[in-house]
């Protein structure tokens, strides 16, 4: 467990409609630097729209979102500023298709970033090493398993030097022995002190690398707590109903 410092990503008062749809519900959130959240609970409980707002994939309708004492904006120079701030990882592995592993790399860096191509080639095999996949560099997306294609997009967004990295569900569309290829890939990025908001139902990773876990349903926090006490002595009747399904 990570020495949790001030706070880098809070949400305040944060409500979301998909028309009659109340998805988020007054939602209370901070994450301070060097924290790992675990965000758990049942489909539809908006998780995935939690996350796309942090990114601001989603406008809210009320509410503020602030990363490292700056608000999120609607729209504008500042917004694509503090969105590069974040990372994020999504279930489907959204590598760019036609361009190699190391271009899915550097591709942002240089674009973005303005990083000479010689130094972002370099931090981009630095990443691939830390990933495990320095020797698919010239591959193709599609000539790579999942697992592969799931750490290179991790690289990827690493390589943008986030200050907070997002993962939905990043092993959910994986084949069963390439999860752990990930997970253990996101828990030593966890031990480097890196900030990071993880929904998953990989309960072990949330046991072995949470200090916090986010209960959600029906788009509430419905509670928080350390792992340990979030899995042996969950307080609501939806939380322990739900860990009843899944344990
Ligand atoms: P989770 O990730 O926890 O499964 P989501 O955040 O994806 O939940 O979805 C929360 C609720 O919002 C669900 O009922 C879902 O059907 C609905 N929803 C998500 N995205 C949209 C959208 N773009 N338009 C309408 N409804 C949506
Ligand atoms: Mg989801």
């Amino acid at each position: 467990m990570t020495d949790v410092g001030e706070p880098l990503v809070v949400l305040k008062d944060v409500n979301k409609h998909f028309g009659d749809l109340h998805v988020l519900r007054d939602i209370n959130l901070t994450i301070h630097r060097g924290e790992v959240v675990v965000v758990i609970g049942p489909s539809g409980s908006g998780k995935s729209t939690l996350c796309r707002a942090i990114n601001r994939l989603e406008t809210i309708g009320s509410g503020t979102i602030s990363i490292d004492g700056k608000e999120l904006p609607e729209e504008g120079k500042d917004l694509a500023r503090l969105r590069s701030d974040v990372g994020m990882v999504f279930q489907s592995f959204n590598l760019f298709s036609h361009m190699t592993v190391l271009d899915n790399v550097t591709l942002g860096p240089i674009k973005v970033r303005k990083v000479p191509k010689a130094k972002a080639v370099e931090r981009a095999r630095e990443l691939l090493t830390r990933v495990g996949v320095e020797v698919q560099e010239k591959k193709m997306p599609a000539q790579m398993s999942g697992g592969q294609q799931q750490r290179v997009a991790i690289a990827r967004s690493l390589a943008m030097d986030p200050k907070v990295m997002l993962f939905d569900e990043p092993t959910s569309a994986l084949d069963p022995e390439m999860i752990n290829e990930v997970l253990d890939v996101m828990t030593s990025l966890a031990k480097s002190g890196m900030t990071m908001v993880v929904v998953t139902h990989e309960m072990g990773f949330a046991r072995r690398a949470a200090d916090r876990v986010v209960f959600m349903a029906d788009g509430e926090i419905v509670e928080q707590n350390t792992p340990e006490e979030f899995f042996t002595n969950p307080q609501s009747s939806r939380a322990q109903d739900f860990l009843s399904k899944i344990l």
